[in-house]
């Protein structure tokens, strides 16, 4: 069995050299996943120098440790979004989910991107009772903007109540990353970790380890931004994590997911079938193995063969909605989403983009990350709750007594996929130390 996600199993993967000089843009990207990645390619018919930094490897995050599916029937986030907003504010955000799924269609096509893109229907089922209207009134939702739905079933999961939708893909998350980035004229380094970003007059100086960046703009697209204190990023939001296997050999096409939690997504990728399980926030519920135990006989019971196992996290925030746009003087953020970050980083490249190039994008209200909110403030409360137990259960479970660089929580030992995982804010080493996940920003010494 591979203790890597499927995606992250490729050959030939292009590699980018580290950044070894001072450098002068006009517009800095920092990180490159999907969102870094979206950003670069939408400034690409520009005049603007722009260039863009990864900590690690492209796309070898949350990006590359995702479901790899582009839908907007996406579990009860937009229920959640109905009632931390209104209808409106919903109808608006599965109207950019839409967007974002034909924005990438439009850009595969059009770039000749071989990503494995194919279309699924996406499914979406109940088995709990008490969800069944849920359900349903989520379904009249849909009817009134324009989405025809269908009753259905799937026999390898038992629902009380499942129906499906049209328009929505999947594809190989690494590959449409990887493949984008060759579409664009702009230097790329990897090996390249911001760790401080200082304002200098008009313009902003990012520091690596050893050189310089001068720039007007700075995106920060490295998923958990860290360097953006006073904005008290901890308490807007928690992280949660899940866990993955690719199993063979499955015969279905689907793409299916369940309303609520405990969230079951599956899909399939050629004759695997990847099944996502055992979501929680990262804080609590800290045995990894006892997890990838549960999620791999739930797949032996289907009779498939787990050959992958991973795990990935993801910011959930206060509002349900993410955090795209300006945060302050030319420095600009997308980040929150929500586990839907497919569609969301593919969406931000074009919002981003669009606030660089001056031109209007009727989403950026929307999605603005200074908003204020009610549920803001309360949630705010819990998420400082969520932190400090993360800690404390840090403490009880460390064996090793390894602390993270970010905000020295104690780090615990995955055993299943060897790496070193912080429990407050996400941030995960590998066995070596190095870091693999933001927010953290330097190795732990070993
Ligand atoms: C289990 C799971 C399944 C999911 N499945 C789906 C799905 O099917 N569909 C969907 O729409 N969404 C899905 N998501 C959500 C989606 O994967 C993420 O929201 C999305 O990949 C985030 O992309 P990103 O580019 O913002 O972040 P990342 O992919 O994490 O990229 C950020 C990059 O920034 C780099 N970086 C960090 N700090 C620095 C620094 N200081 N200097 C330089 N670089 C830095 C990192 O190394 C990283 O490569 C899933 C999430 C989870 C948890």
């Amino acid at each position: 069995m591979k203790n890597i996600s499927i995606w992250k199993d490729i050959e030939n993967k292009e590699t980018y050299p580290s950044l070894n000089e001072n450098k002068e843009v006009d517009c800095l990207i920092i990180g490159g996943g999907i969102t870094g990645a979206s950003c670069l390619y939408h400034l690409k018919d520009t005049n603007l120098k722009v260039m863009l930094v990864e900590q690690n490897e492209i796309a070898m995050a949350t990006t590359g440790n995702s479901t790899g599916k582009l839908t907007y029937l996406q579990n009860d986030l937009i229920d959640k979004i109905r009632n931390n907003f209104d209808d409106k504010v919903a109808s608006l955000y599965l109207k950019s989910q839409i967007d974002a799924i034909t924005l990438a269609k439009t850009i595969i096509n059009k770039e000749r991107i071989d990503c494995d893109l194919e279309e699924v229907s996406s499914y979406v089922y109940t088995n709990n009772e008490e969800e069944i209207s849920k359900l349903k009134d989520l379904e009249t939702f849909l009817h009134k903007n324009n989405i025809n739905t269908k009753e259905t079933i799937y026999d390898k999961v038992i629902s009380k109540y499942m129906f499906k939708v049209n328009n929505t893909y999947t594809f190989h998350p690494v590959k449409f990353v990887s493949y984008l980035l060759k579409k664009t004229p702009f230097p790329v380094y990897e090996h390249t970790s911001i760790k401080k970003i200082e304002k200098e007059n008009n313009h902003y100086i990012c520091y690596t380890d050893k050189n310089k960046i001068r720039t007007k703009w700075v995106i920060i697209a490295s998923h958990y931004p860290y360097f953006i204190m006073p904005y008290l990023f901890p308490i807007k939001g928690y992280i949660e994590k899940s866990y993955l296997t690719a199993a063979r050999k499955a015969k279905d096409k689907i793409s299916l997911i369940s309303y609520s939690t405990p969230s079951i997504s599956i899909r399939n990728y050629k004759d695997y079938l990847i099944y996502l399980s055992n979501s929680h926030s990262i804080n609590t519920n800290l045995n990894d193995k006892k997890h990838f135990e549960e999620l791999n006989k739930k797949v032996n019971d289907l009779n498939l063969i787990t050959i992958y196992n991973w795990s990935n996290t993801d910011i959930m925030t206060n509002d349900s909605l993410p955090y795209i746009g300006t945060l302050k003087n030319r420095v600009l953020l997308a980040t929150g989403f929500n586990t839907w970050g497919l569609t969301n980083g593919i969406l931000s490249g074009k919002i981003l983009s669009d606030i660089v190039l001056n031109k209007e994008n009727e989403y950026i209200s929307l999605f603005n990350p200074n908003r204020k909110s009610s549920k803001q403030i309360t949630s705010s409360i819990t998420n400082i709750g969520k932190n400090l137990s993360g800690y404390f259960n840090g403490l009880l479970k460390s064996e090793e007594k390894h602390l993270c660089p970010h905000m020295y929580c104690p780090l615990i030992y995955n055993e299943v996929e060897n790496t070193y995982d912080c429990p407050c804010h996400g941030s995960r080493f590998n066995k070596e130390g190095i870091v693999i996940n933001a927010p953290a920003n330097r190795n732990i010494k070993k």
